[in-house]
This record gives C-alpha cells, sequence and structure tokens, in this order.
C-alpha cells in the first residue's frame, strides 16, 4: 500500500484500488484483498476485476456498498460472468445507488460523484475540485488511453458524450482503475 497523495492510497490487484485513510474510510474498487477499516467502498462500475472481492471486504468490515446508477443490476453480471480468472464471483448487496452530483465528505475531501457512462451504462467517476482529483475507474488513464467499448453493457456513442463532458474538468491527479 502507497501513498499516493495525502491520506491517498494506492494498492494494485486486478485492478488499481484506492484507499482514503481519512474520518470516513473509503475503498475505491474491489480487485484485491483487503484488511484495514473501510466504511464505504464505491464501486467505479460493474466488471468482475473491481468488483471481485466486494463481498468479502463486505463481510470483514461491514462497510457499505454504492454503485453508479446503471450498473446496480448485479444479474446482468452474473448472467455475463459466473467466474473472474477461474475463481467464482461471490453476489454481495449494494446499500445505495449513486446519481450524478451526489456527495461524499471524508473529512478533508470533498468529492462529487460525475456520471460517466461509456465503458459500462452506470461508470462513474469520483471527483474532487479543490485538489483536482479523479478517480476515473475505466474510463479513461493516465497513458492517454480510453476504457474499451466493446464490453457487454458498453456503449460507444455514450463514451463520446462523457469524453466531451471530462475535457471541461480540471484534472491534476487522474487515479484511473489499470495502469499508474
Ligand atoms: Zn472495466
Amino acid at each position: 500500500m502507497k501513498e499516493i497523495y495525502p491520506k491517498i492510497f494506492l494498492i494494485q490487484g486486478f485492478c488499481n484500488i484506492y484507499y482514503i485513510d481519512d474520518k470516513i474510510k473509503i475503498l475505491i474498487d474491489a480487485g484485491n484483498e483487503f484488511e484495514k477499516p473501510v466504511d464505504l467502498l464505491i464501486l467505479t462500475h460493474l466488471h468482475p476485476d473491481h468488483i471481485f472481492y466486494a463481498k468479502n471486504i463486505q463481510k470483514r468490515t461491514n462497510c457499505k456498498i454504492i454503485i453508479g446508477k446503471g450498473d446496480e443490476n448485479l444479474k446482468l453480471l452474473f448472467n455475463y460472468f459466473s467466474t473472474w480468472q477461474g475463481k467464482k464471483i461471490k453476489e454481495f448487496k449494494i446499500d445505495r445507488i449513486l446519481e450524478e452530483n451526489d456527495k461524499i465528505n471524508t473529512g478533508i475531501y470533498d468529492f462529487k460523484i460525475l456520471k460517466l457512462p461509456g465503458h459500462s451504462l452506470g461508470s462513474i467517476g469520483i471527483y474532487e475540485k479543490k485538489h483536482e482529483i479523479l478517480f476515473s475507474g475505466d474510463t479513461i488513464f493516465n497513458n492517454g488511453f480510453i476504457g474499451r467499448t466493446d464490453f457487454f453493457h458498453s456503449d460507444e456513442m455514450l463514451m463520446k458524450k462523457t469524453l466531451i463532458k471530462l475535457k471541461k474538468l480540471k484534472i491534476k491527479h487522474l487515479f484511473s482503475g489499470h495502469n499508474y
């Protein structure tokens, strides 16, 4: 676990996961086992490499799991993927569905939810305006690549609109779902 910004830690697993170790403890994505206390697990989107350990983490930490509107249909995922890397994906309970502009304050950070459909219909970004931080999931990456839109549950036209929306955003620190 490496501190990449004050109180923000990176852990690399099936995807990059980020831990915000503030008054409210947030984990962004569940592509790796995680042992520390978590209040909220935010899933950037419903893909197996991002949600694989969600059930384990929920069981151990009793955290709330939240996901963007459009990606809350777990059945859809399980119809498509029942295993990941040869292991069964465990179903978990979603506690809350996020909408555009929902706010999450951790103590020092004021995060805002941005809907970024394209890579999946309910993909979200988690944005901090003052620090110009964006947790982008699989929508955009540091190397300039954008997320695939040839998956089940993705939409190329929506991705185009999402990229236009992101161009207007001030981003100094991009923390994406893969690569670092
Ligand atoms: Zn993905």
